[in-house]
């Protein structure tokens, strides 16, 4: 069966297939991404095909959320592999089709939008320097918390490209992944603050079975950091322990955790250089759903968010033939995941 998938590269055309479908009330969902496809950009994808009849994922390595020291032009980018994987899924959504029951047909991704940097910013060259010029959207203060702190230019460049995203595919729902909460919460805030006509959907972040979230950027790690990352999500679920048992105190929720981290730091160490990879927590944060602000208590009518980053430090002593990963170990690669602590009902 053909394929429905076509590749945009423009707006005006993009634009005139966005028109027609507007026409025939058909409804838009968008998957932005940088590429480099995995399960996790999948599962968002198929959240979107379950919701919208038609499906765009825009593929797009944008400059601007990148600061000066960051890995722009290393990026991995597989686009013959993300195409194809496109277009399977897209084949079985085609099939589940003609055998599922009509109310639980599949939408279609029928379009990949993948513009060039000049046609995504006309004017001035992309920069992610902090005193760059250039048109941007700053959502303050949530954009400098967290992640911000280390990264200080990163949300203005997300919340900038998700802007002309959405002004150029005007889609009807936006899909955006748990794994980068952070980033979440400012769309959201986006969408509200500047009248925007979509809904953000947040899907669950897909894991590996050890725990690590997928990510693009695991690629980086190799198989000696890979193994011990899973630390990040082994001291998040040390968090939803304190609180499903009950716990509500910052201080109490957070020890177990940073114990844990601290007592795998101190394993890697007894190690050898050849044998170990050693990280260094960035933060561990307990913070309100809304605002990202630090709590010293969670109220459970309103839950929390635990977020962890942590940076995986280059390698020692690598050794010939082993997989040192992306770029050979000679980088610290940064890991971010989350948790949410869920409000609880009451009775
Ligand atoms: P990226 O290509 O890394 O910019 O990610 C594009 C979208 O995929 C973002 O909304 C991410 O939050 C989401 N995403 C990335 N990794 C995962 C994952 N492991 N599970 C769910 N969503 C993810």
């Amino acid at each position: 069966m053909p394929s429905s998938l076509r590749v945009f590269r423009e707006i005006d055309s993009f634009r005139a297939y966005r028109r027609q479908l507007l026409l025939d009330s058909r409804s838009v969902g968008l998957v932005p991404t940088m590429g480099a496809l995995h399960a996790g950009h999948l599962s968002l994808i198929t959240q979107a095909a379950v919701e919208n009849s038609h499906v765009c994922v825009s593929i797009f390595v944008n400059p601007t959320q990148f600061g000066p020291l960051e890995d722009l032009e290393s990026y991995p980018r597989t686009w013959e592999a993300d195409l194809g994987m496109l277009r399977d899924l897209d084949q079985s959504y085609a099939e589940s089709n003609k055998v599922g029951p009509p109310n639980k047909r599949l939408g279609r991704i029928t379009a990949v939008f993948a513009p060039t940097v000049k046609t995504m910013y006309p004017n001035i060259p992309p920069s992610g320097e902090p005193n760059a010029n250039g048109s941007f959207v700053t959502i303050t203060p949530l954009a400098s918390l967290l992640e911000g702190s280390s990264r200080p230019t990163f949300f203005r460049g997300v919340a900038t490209v998700c802007m002309k995203l959405f002004n150029i595919l005007t889609p009807d729902r936006v899909y955006f992944g748990q794994k980068d909460i952070q980033q979440t919460v400012i769309i959201k805030r986006m969408v509200q603050d500047f009248c925007i006509g979509s809904e953000v959907v947040v899907c669950k972040t897909i894991a590996e079975e050890d725990g690590l979230a997928m990510s693009s950027r695991n690629v980086y790690l190799g198989a000696r950091r890979r193994k011990v990352a899973a630390v990040l999500p082994q001291t998040l679920r040390r968090t939803l322990e304190q609180y499903s048992a009950g716990e509500r105190n910052r201080d109490k929720i957070l020890k177990p955790a940073l114990a844990h981290l601290d007592a795998s730091l101190e394993q890697q160490r007894g190690l050898t250089p050849q044998a170990r990879a050693l990280f260094e927590l960035d933060y561990l944060s307990l913070a309100d759903p809304d605002t990202l602000e630090e709590m010293d208590s969670v109220d459970p009518r309103k839950g929390a968010i635990v977020s962890g980053a942590i940076r995986m430090l280059p390698l020692e002593d690598a050794q010939g033939g082993e997989d040192c990963g992306l770029g050979g170990g000679t980088k610290a690669v940064r890991l971010i995941d989350n948790i949410i602590l869920e409000p609880l009902g009451l009775d």
